[in-house]
């Protein structure tokens, strides 16, 4: 068995096969663009409240070291395994290239249920994860940060432990930290932030006007909260489905999301709220609507329901939404479903992380406008470039997309060379 055996990879793999063929990548470059440079797996004892000890796996993988330091998330789910976390890796590697980061892609977490876990035991999972992780991190070899299931205490979490063993305060090893500590004002709200100007953006060349459009949101975690919130106050778009893992809710007159923000402040899910209201989680995706913005897990575009969108703007929020199958289906329907492909989509979160970083290694504060400013004007060049890709060369917006990250990854190691 391979050590990267998984559906996720596999799809990674494909996603990279149709690339490589676009851009005729050598035979001989293809395996080594493709496959992880590092991967690690740790056993974590933990003390648990109950007195007993529990082993969890964590992973790390670092997938390419040409463009500097690597950089990504860590998720804590229940099903992670090393070959999701390096497709996640493998997506980071294009996406941090794509936004011209100097970064290669890494991704790495604990196969844990994070709502199942006290405080005091996702502190004990967290500190322990990254005590094992020092020999193969650092501010310039690999710099964490948060992703599904970890947040800005997590994150505080790290860099205490990670400075604890160096003796001093090491700021620039994780990104997404509290501001208290030196983290950067906007990084909570970059990704989704970042996901609504890029459907403003479309909405903009489609000539949709959004006083009049709907958007369906699947998951109302840090990303998909945002994007709804930002999306009803700010553009001023009618909200008509709502989800996360516990309900998903479906209404045409439109959904207040300041309530549901507020419900799941009170009760921590969406399960009882506007439950008059409750529709199959499946089935909400292909609703009517303008946006469909899935900002949750993987694979829910497939090819048993890609045919079936109602949507005209696919605005992938969360990391290989849509699978290969689904995105054959979607490449016919060009002209009806406008796809903004996750690595640029979701790209605000690594970008204002990148701000961060450079904020902690030069000891440096920028205000929030400074950072959403940035942020924006990064945004604003991928997206006219992979737009332009894409019509020049009459290819999807994902591929346009991957194709610009992988390209410049394939010129960086073409220059550096290979030794000996
Ligand atoms: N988890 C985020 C992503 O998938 C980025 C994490 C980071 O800021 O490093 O893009």
């Amino acid at each position: 068995m391979h050590i990267y055996d998984d559906e996720v990879f596999q799809m990674a793999c494909d996603q990279f096969k149709v690339i490589a063929d676009y851009l005729e990548v050598d035979p001989n470059d293809r395996e080594r663009l493709m496959f992880p440079k590092r991967a690690i797996a740790v056993t974590l004892p933990v003390h648990m409240d109950d007195g007993s000890t529990r082993t969890f796996q964590g992973y790390r993988v670092q997938h390419h070291l040409t463009l500097g330091p690597t950089k990504g998330g860590t998720r804590f789910a229940p099903s992670l395994s090393m070959g999701e976390t390096a497709a996640l890796a493998m997506w980071m590697s294009w996406k941090c290239a794509l936004s011209n980061l100097p970064y290669g892609g890494a991704k790495g977490g604990v196969a844990c249920d994070p709502s199942k876990l006290s405080r005091t035991e996702l502190e004990n999972v967290s500190r322990r994860y990254m005590q094992e992780m020092i020999p193969f991190v650092g501010p310039y070899t690999d710099i964490m940060g948060p992703d599904m299931g970890t947040n800005e205490q997590v994150m505080a979490w790290f860099m205490d432990t990670y400075s604890v063993y160096q003796g001093y305060s090491v700021g620039e090893i994780v990104t997404g930290k509290p501001v208290s500590i030196g983290g950067t004002e906007g990084r909570r709200e970059a990704t989704g932030r970042g996901v609504v100007y890029l459907v403003e953006r479309a909405m903009d060349m489609l000539k949709l006007d959004p006083e009049k459009c709907t958007a369906i949101v699947q998951g109302f975690g840090n990303v998909g909260s945002v994007a709804a919130l930002s999306l009803a106050l700010k553009t001023g778009v009618k909200i008509v489905g709502l989800s996360d893992h516990t309900a998903a809710i479906y209404n045409a007159k439109g959904i207040d999301v300041k309530a549901a923000e507020q419900h799941v402040l009170k009760k921590g899910t969406l399960r009882a709220f506007m439950q008059d209201d409750h529709v199959d989680p499946n089935e909400m995706l292909t609703m009517k609507c303008d946006i469909l913005a899935p900002c949750a897990v993987d694979r829910v575009i497939t090819e048993h329901n890609a045919a079936k969108l109602q949507c005209r703007i696919l605005a992938e929020g969360a990391n290989g939404p849509t699978t290969p199958g689904a995105d054959r289906i979607l490449d016919q329907r060009w002209d009806e479903v406008f796809v903004i492909p996750d690595i640029l989509c979701n790209a605000g979160g690594v970008i204002v992380s990148y701000f961060e970083w450079v904020q902690g290694l030069q000891s440096f504060l920028w205000t929030e406008m400074e950072v959403t400013d940035k942020l924006f004007r990064i945004l604003e060049h991928s997206f006219s470039q992979v737009i332009r890709r894409a019509k020049e060369h009459k290819i999807s917006h994902r591929t346009s997309a991957m194709a610009i990250g992988v390209e410049r990854v394939m010129k960086a190691k073409k220059t550096r060379g290979l030794f000996p």
